[in-house]
């Protein structure tokens, strides 16, 4: 029985790849990946490595979440090295926990390498520090995929009235709702945001908004996305400095 590594492959830029991940990687018999994380990590294998695409196309899942956890243990059985690389961090809206649990039950080993997760490294790239002295002393990163109209939602929003910065991932197609949710639970319309799109990679753009006119600025971005709601997006203007 093999070992599995739940990896996290960083937000784009594979510079930000962890030491411990780029060993694995070029260990691995088998790299289950998704979409996105970096196809230029997988040339970092050795020869022979197999490749299993498990990802998802905007949104929607090449597979269900126990086909992709079978898929694992499945290679685990076949292999001694099996690498599952996920983008950003694997715990961080990755489902890492789930696969890890899955292999737990039967009795495969796994270890976690943890990875730069997209909702800190994308907003630095565009010059946003997600706290700042002063400014934020505190940041929420946050599911964009449901709906703020959702009736019982999980989502606290009557706390998100605090001045923490709010990082929304997965919330691109909810933008229009989730800035009128925050005007309506009482942000000020001309409250600063950002979207991202492919951050950390030559591909990035930043759209800078208010809550109000963010939709209309933004809606022509390429996922992956991300959303950025605080005062520190104005520090952009002084700390912007990423230049594909
Ligand atoms: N585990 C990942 C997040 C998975 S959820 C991590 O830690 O980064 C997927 C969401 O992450 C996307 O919908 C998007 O909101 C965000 N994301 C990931 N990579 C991104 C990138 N390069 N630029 C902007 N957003 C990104």
């Amino acid at each position: 029985m093999g070992k599995v590594y739940l990896t996290g492959a960083g937000p784009g830029d594979v510079e930000l790849l962890t030491l411990k991940a780029h060993r694995v990687i070029g260990e691995a018999d088998v790299i289950i990946y998704d979409r996105l994380a970096n196809p230029e990590i997988l040339e970092m294998a050795k020869d022979g490595c197999e490749f299993v695409y498990v990802g998802k196309e905007d949104g929607r899942h090449t597979l269900p979440q126990d086909e992709i956890n079978e898929v694992i243990y499945q290679n685990a059985l076949k292999h001694e090295i099996v690498v599952r690389l996920k983008g950003g961090d694997p715990f961080v809206f990755g489902r890492g926990g789930e696969e890890g649990a899955y292999l737990k039950e039967r009795g495969i080993s796994f270890e976690i390498i943890p990875g730069i997760t997209s909702a800190i490294s994308v907003p630095a790239y565009a010059g946003i520090p997600v706290t700042h002295r002063g400014v934020a002393v505190s940041f929420r990163v946050v599911t964009g995929h449901e709906s703020p109209n959702k009736k019982e939602s999980q989502i606290p929003w009557e706390n998100f009235r605090t001045n923490d910065t709010i990082i929304f991932l997965m919330g691109l197609h909810n933008l229009e709702k989730i800035s009128s949710k925050l005007i309506e639970i009482g942000k000020p319309k001309d409250f600063p945001c950002a979207v991202i799109s492919k951050g950390t990679t030559k591909e990035q753009q930043v759209v800078v908004g208010t809550l109000e006119n963010i939709k209309e600025k933004a809606k022509e971005l390429p996922t992956p996305a991300l959303i950025v709601v605080g005062e520190v997006v104005k520090l952009r203007e002084q700390l912007e400095w990423f230049n594909q």
